[in-house]
């Protein structure tokens, strides 16, 4: 079948690798749509350690169910009749081993034996890719499958929104208009925040801000403290620019919240005052997948 691989850092080609073979616990699926998250741009640079070269990426997708492996969705009772052959589904791409302390504990997300589809094992910029039946989610009949690679993404936002937990009311800033940032200021905006700033060097993006419900959208972030000298309630970073990081902490009021959201290089620093944090009381959030 054809696919996207990225051989090493720094060489992605599209080409022909070998039919995936199907576990017995496993979906054939073939892919209708995927996105492409900063996360492969990451993994096409070099950036992101925990990838595997070679590696076919692709982990925000959704498609088709076309084979459903031999004990897939058995459990101990009848097969669930609700994922079969033609099943239009979304998959969750991240593979948690089940076994160590924060599995067991309940923050899967946390697992000490990272694996995701499309990270280390195959994934959805293919014609076809496996995924453990427990992966999959049925979509409703109304959402394409573009819209429906979105749901990863935007599940990744939602976990980050519940996280910095904010109170009603808050103003906050979003510093980073690219889909996720985009998403963010949709969340917050539904999850009653009073206003939203969002910061970006492109003003395109910047209009896509306007449009979603941007209170105020600036290039600088100085421009911003014109109208909120003390700052914003929740700062959330989503560019994983340690520049950019830096500058977004510089916005958190006194009691505030700072998110780094961001995927960062490995290898980066940032440079923030502890003094602040403890001075102004500066709650520091992140989110992992
Ligand atoms: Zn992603
Ligand atoms: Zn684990």
């Amino acid at each position: 079948m054809r696919a996207a691989i990225i051989d090493k850092p720094g060489s992605v080609r599209v080409g022909n690798v070998p039919d995936p073979t199907l576990n017995p616990d496993e979906l054939l699926i073939r892919v209708g749509a995927c996105g492409i998250c900063g996360t492969d741009l990451h993994i096409a640079d070099g950036e992101f350690s925990l990838a595997r070269y070679p590696i076919v990426p692709g982990h925000e997708f959704a498609g088709e169910v076309v084979e459903v492996g031999r004990n897939a969705l058995q459990g101990f009772g009848p097969r669930d009749p609700k994922v079969t052959v033609g099943t239009r589904v979304a998959v969750e791409p991240n593979l948690y081993c089940g076994h160590c302390e924060f599995c067991r504990t309940g923050h899967e997300n946390l697992c000490l034996n990272y694996a995701a589809i499309g990270v280390t094992v195959s994934g959805a910029f293919a014609e076809y890719v496996t995924v453990p039946a427990a992966k999959a989610y049925v979509l409703p009949e109304h959402l394409s499958f573009r819209e429906a690679a979105l749901i990863e993404p935007i599940s990744c936002a939602v976990h980050g929104m519940h996280r910095l937990n904010p109170r009603s009311g808050d103003a906050f800033l979003i510093v980073g208009a690219g889909a996720i940032g985009l998403m963010l200021l949709q969340l917050a905006l539904r999850g009653g925040a009073s206003k939203v700033a969002v910061v970006d060097l492109n003003t395109q993006r910047l209009e896509r801000a306007k449009k979603l419900g941007a209170s105020d959208t600036q290039t600088d972030i100085n421009k911003l403290f014109e109208d909120e000298p003390l700052g914003f309630d929740c700062v959330i970073d989503a560019t994983g620019v340690a520049p950019a990081i830096e500058g977004a902490f510089a916005a958190v009021k006194r009691g505030g919240k700072f998110m780094v959201f961001g995927v960062a290089p490995q290898e980066a620093r940032i440079s923030l005052s502890p003094f602040r944090i403890y001075n102004d009381e500066i709650t520091v959030e992140q989110r992992r997948n």
